[in-house]
């Protein structure tokens, strides 16, 4: 599994003591490649709790792609732009769709993130 898919899986309780710490918190989302600043008073508009797996979803796309910034995220103390070239990055690499047909193969880990990625 990628490093980076692990910070979108069972991460409601980070983000969750970050917000009440400090009353606001970034969420990376990989798959609309944005980051959304949320505070207490807009929480319910950008994200919508939560599976079984105290797992995040985005509430714009709607995939389990988020990634709560805190302090132990990879993309905490990066600049905006290092943090956009990041989820540029792991967008291509999690759902990159310029690989040939014939190329096109899931091993078993893969299939199982894309599952979850793609759960609604
Ligand atoms: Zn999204």
């Amino acid at each position: 599994m990628y490093t980076f898919l692990k910070e979108t899986f069972n991460n409601f309780f980070s983000f969750n003591n970050h917000i009440k710490k400090t009353g606001e918190i970034e969420l990376a989302c990989i798959f609309c490649q944005k980051i959304y600043k949320i505070n207490k008073k807009n929480i319910n508009i950008h994200i919508n709790l939560v599976d079984s797996n105290n797992s995040i979803r985005c509430n714009v796309c709607k995939f389990y792609a988020i990634i709560p910034i805190t302090e132990k995220s990879a993309l905490y103390n990066l600049t905006k732009n290092e943090k956009i070239n990041k989820l540029e990055l792991w967008h291509k690499l999690e759902f990159s769709t310029d690989i040939q047909e014939d190329d096109y193969y899931l091993d078993e880990e893969t299939k199982e993130n894309f599952d979850r990625l793609l759960k609604v």
